[in-house]
């Protein structure tokens, strides 16, 4: 019987719970996956020596806790303590162990849905934004051997930071936003990774789509709405798109292996989400 959960605020809309069910039932395991949620006014310490009593096998962390939690580990994987971020915990006898899967995850969702990209590694990248999960994105696709993976972003520095995860094996221009629309033809894949196209924030495209080669991979990594317009623009203009929700599924499978060892098949699970998320 597998204890798991998630760690966050706000985390009642979070899809976490029925994915994890999902994948339990695929992997036919017993077990449950529970939302604790923990407001601004609690007392961050109390909650977590709390949800150490309970024991879980294993948890999810998002925000805003993926920092604050990495006092309270045992342990980071590498890719954990290059984020500076965790976002599952595996209870290993007691230990605390943390990891983040966002990049991991990202790069299997192309993988699956492109496997002629991981054919050439001088393939061209852009990252547009320079968040927390264009971080995890950015080291995950140098870790894979890719040789070129360009960054725009509205502040410089923190692309600038992500640049040196890079090190010796990948080269790394930074762009303004607008000096990445007058570039964008020179792209194989376009990773959109700032929140602009959340239904939220703002639905406008963050680039210019004019100089888009038909011949390149857009990628958006937001999933609200499911097929953003810059999808809609880029798949318009001939080019194939990679939706947003298959990163958060592929995430969840590798978080969801660290837990049990399985690695069920979420392929089918894409449509079933996407259902789910239109039902919204
Ligand atoms: P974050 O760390 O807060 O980064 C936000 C990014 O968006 C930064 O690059 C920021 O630029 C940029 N940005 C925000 N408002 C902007 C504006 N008005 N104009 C230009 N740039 C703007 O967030 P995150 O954790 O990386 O997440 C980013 C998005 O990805 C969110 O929408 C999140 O829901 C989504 N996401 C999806 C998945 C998935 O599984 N599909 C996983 C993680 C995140 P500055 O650096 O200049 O502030």
């Amino acid at each position: 019987m597998y204890k798991l959960g998630l760690i966050g605020y706000p985390i009642q809309h979070s899809l976490s719970p029925w994915i994890h069910e999902r994948l339990l039932q695929k992997a036919e395991l017993q077990g449950e996956y529970r939302l604790f949620e923990i407001t601004p006014e609690d007392d961050f310490k109390e909650k977590v020596l709390e949800l150490k009593e309970k024991q879980l096998d294993g948890f999810n962390v998002t925000v805003p806790y993926k920092e604050k939690i990495i006092p309270y580990l045992n342990d980071m994987d590498d890719i954990a303590k290059e984020m500076q971020a965790v976002n599952t915990v595996v209870n290993e006898k007691g230990r605390w162990v943390g990891y983040n899967t966002d990049g991991i995850g990202y790069v299997r969702s192309l993988e699956n849905a492109y496997p002629d990209l991981f054919e050439h590694l001088n393939r061209k990248i852009m990252i547009l934004g320079a968040g927390g999960a264009a971080r995890g994105i950015y080291y995950a696709l140098t870790k894979f051997g890719f040789a070129q993976i360009d960054i725009a972003n509205r502040t410089q520095e923190k692309a600038e930071d992500i640049a040196k995860l890079g090190k010796d094996n990948t080269k790394t221009k930074i762009f303004t936003i607008e000096e990445a629309s007058r570039h964008l033809d020179e792209y194989d894949l376009i990773i959109q990774t700032t929140s602009i196209g959340m239904k939220s924030v703002d639905l406008k495209p963050i680039v210019q789509l004019n100089r888009l080669n038909p011949e390149t991979i857009m990628s958006d990594i937001v999933y609200q709405p499911l097929k953003t317009q810059i999808l809609q623009d880029a798949e318009r203009l001939g080019a194939r798109i990679l939706l947003g929700h298959t990163m958060l599924l592929y995430q969840a499978q590798y978080a969801f292996e660290i837990w049990t060892g399985m690695c069920p098949d979420v392929q089918e699970m894409e449509y079933e989400l996407l259902a789910v998320l239109e039902g919204r």
